[in-house]
Order: structure tokens, then C-alpha cells, then sequence
């Protein structure tokens, strides 16, 4: 993974996600870069059950991939794998027994609140003509965009509900703004033409695995080059922990690759909170090796599922689990297991 900038790609504007009028020519390519993250090439791969993965918060505004509609009553084995879960199943096989078995209701938080918010702004900045995404258009999105999260999922408004002079959401507002606006630092919407955004991506591995996941940006170039775009609102990781930003970033790179049969040209997370834009350039054998090991991943999965034996790992991030109070290693009891049970499998 490097910090270096891309030779890549601007594609046809699809802010409606149609295809692009024929014949327009796509702008050239421009992706500014910040302070070296120091995360060393050549990394890529998975991350070590131990490490770190996806940190709290972790939603960072991800849009969480559409429910897989035999997944959503609580108490159904889990069908597919998103780059979040398999990183929950890393950090605590009982946390992800939690959210994906049981299903159990989580609050809101601030910060992954405003990373939504912030993806929000980046993703609707493109609608406009590229000479008019300006700091100033994108800050001016962002009570508009709160407005609509706030409709489309009323439970936020309890994030602010004892906040009764207004001080503490305009300081979060202001927050958020300061996110968007250091993204003019890191790249120049003016200068890109996103193929997609925000786009659901789902394939099916042949030993029946489904793998899903939302990609906040694809670019393409003139020469069919794709780059993958991710943006995070928090800090760009400690070189120790850069396997588990490259896992998201692998684990859609190895989907485009089994839909498209292309391999990304380039994998790149852009940080907001640190103003850094890393990049990872991948080979065939880093996505077979990362299909291996969700491969191994899922046997595990459906191994837990079947003996119900979902055992907590716990770590720092236990400070921000929402389940402790039912996590044994907490003096907790979760919940009775919802599924039959096969012993000794
Ligand atoms: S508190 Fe820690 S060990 Fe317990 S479920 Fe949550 S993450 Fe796992």
C-alpha cells in the first residue's frame, strides 16, 4: 500500500447510474494525496483474527448493503458475507452472533452518524456540473443531507435529544463540514466523473459463497482501468493495522474481479479525519488469496452457526461493544441461541 498517486481514471459521468451519453470524453485524471500514512506495500491480505479490524464506529457511514431478504428475520443462518461482518467475525465471533444471528438492536452514534452524513454529501456533490463542485456547494449540502438521514431513519434524532440549546449538534455539524471540505485537499471533484456510487455490488463464489458489499466510488478510465474509492471519515491506520483497511478494499476488489473479470487497477481509501489517500495496486494472487481465506472464514461461520459455539474475543474494542452487558466475558448471558443446534460438528 503506498500513498503515491494514481495514473488513473476519471470515467463518463452516471450520476443516475445509466450509461454515459456516447461519445463524451471523460476528464483527466486528478487525485491529490496528503502526508504518507507510512502503510507498506505490498501488503495486501486479510487481518489477523487478533488485529483490529474494521475499528468501532466502523460503520464510518458505510451504507450497510441491502438485507439480504433471507437474513432479515432474526434467527436465520447467516447466507452471504459483507467486508463488515467478516471483520466482525474476525474481531468477536459473538459480536458478529449478536448482529447477524440474533440481530440484536445497536444505538446510534455520533461518529458513524456523521460519517453517513459525510458520504452523503460526497456522493450527491456529483450531481452537480463538475465546475460547481466547490468547498462551498458541499458545505451548504450538509443540513440538507442531515435533513434526509433524519427522515429516512427517525431513531437519530435521539443522538440530539437532550441537546437543548442546539450546541452540540452545530458543533457535530461543523465537524462534519470540516470532513468535507478537507476532502478538496485529498482529491478535485471538479476533475472526476465517478463510473458508480455508492453501488451494491453481490457475486457468488463456486463453492456457493455470496459475497456483498457497497462500493462508495468506482472510477473508470478512458483505457478501462478501475479504480476503487473508499472514503473514511476517521484517521488512516497505524502501519500494524493497514491489513484490516486493505481486507475491505481486497474483499470488493476480489467481487469486481469474479463480476467484471477485471482486476481493479487500484484500491484507494481516502481519510478525512487525517487528510491521507492510500492506495494499494492489486495482483491476481492477492485476491485469491484473500478468496482463500473468506473462504476459510466462511467455514467457520457456518461451524458456529451449526454448534451454536460463538466465543467472545475480547479486546479494547470491547469499549465500544453495544452487547456487554449480555457478553459473558462482562458477566453478561446472551440471549437463548435462536438456531437448532448439532453438537460435535
Ligand atoms: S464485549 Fe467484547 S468480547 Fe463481548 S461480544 Fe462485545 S466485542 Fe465480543
Amino acid at each position: 500500500m503506498s500513498t503515491s498517486q494514481p495514473p488513473v481514471p476519471e470515467g463518463p459521468p452516471r450520476p443516475d447510474r445509466s450509461p454515459p451519453p456516447a461519445g463524451q470524453t471523460p476528464a483527466p485524471a486528478a487525485v491529490a494525496s496528503a502526508g504518507g500514512a507510512g502503510v507498506p506495500a505490498g501488503a495486501a491480505g486479510v487481518p489477523s483474527p487478533a488485529a483490529p479490524v474494521d475499528p468501532p464506529g466502523s460503520s464510518d457511514g458505510r451504507p450497510a448493503p441491502p438485507e439480504d431478504p433471507a437474513a432479515v428475520r432474526k434467527g436465520r443462518p447467516p447466507v452471504s458475507l459483507s467486508p463488515s461482518r467478516a471483520s466482525d467475525f474476525m474481531q468477536c465471533p459473538l459480536l458478529y452472533r449478536f448482529r447477524v444471528i440474533d440481530r440484536l438492536p445497536e444505538k446510534p452514534s455520533e461518529a458513524a452518524t456523521r460519517g453517513t452524513l459525510v458520504h452523503a454529501v460526497l456522493e450527491r456533490l456529483f450531481d452537480a456540473p463538475a465546475a460547481e463542485r466547490t468547498p462551498l456547494r458541499a458545505r451548504s449540502l450538509v443540513s440538507g443531507q442531515w435533513d434526509r438521514l433524519l427522515e429516512s431513519r427517525p431513531e437519530l434524532a435521539e443522538l440530539f435529544a437532550q441537546d437543548e440549546g442546539g450546541e452540540r449538534l452545530a458543533r457535530w455539524m461543523s465537524e462534519a463540514e470540516a470532513l468535507v471540505e478537507r476532502w478538496f485537499s485529498l482529491e478535485d471533484p471538479t476533475r472526476l466523473e465517478p463510473a458508480e456510487r455508492e453501488l451494491f455490488v453481490e457475486t457468488e463464489l463456486e463453492s456457493g459463497l455470496r459475497l456483498r458489499g457497497v462500493i462508495d466510488r468506482v472510477d473508470v478510465a478512458p483505457s478501462g482501468e478501475v479504480r476503487i474509492v473508499d472514503y473514511k471519515t476517521g484517521k488512516a491506520p497505524r502501519p500494524e493495522y493497514s491489513e484490516g483497511a486493505l481486507f475491505q478494499m481486497t474483499f470488493y476488489a476480489l467481487v469486481v474481479w469474479r463480476l467484471k473479470g477485471v482486476v481493479p487497477r487500484r484500491l484507494q481509501l481516502v481519510y478525512l479525519g487525517s487528510g491521507e489517500v492510500l492506495t494499494y495496486d492489486p495482483v491476481p494472487a492477492d485476491l485469491e488469496r484473500v478468496e482463500r481465506k473468506l473462504l476459510a472464514l466462511w467455514d467457520a461461520i457456518v461451524r458456529a452457526t451449526a454448534t451454536g459455539e460463538w466465543r467472545p474475543r475480547p479486546t479494547k474494542l470491547c469499549g465500544w461493544c453495544d452487547h456487554r452487558a449480555r457478553c459473558p466475558e462482562f458477566g453478561g448471558t446472551p440471549p437463548v441461541y435462536p438456531l437448532p443446534v448439532v453438537p460435535g460438528r
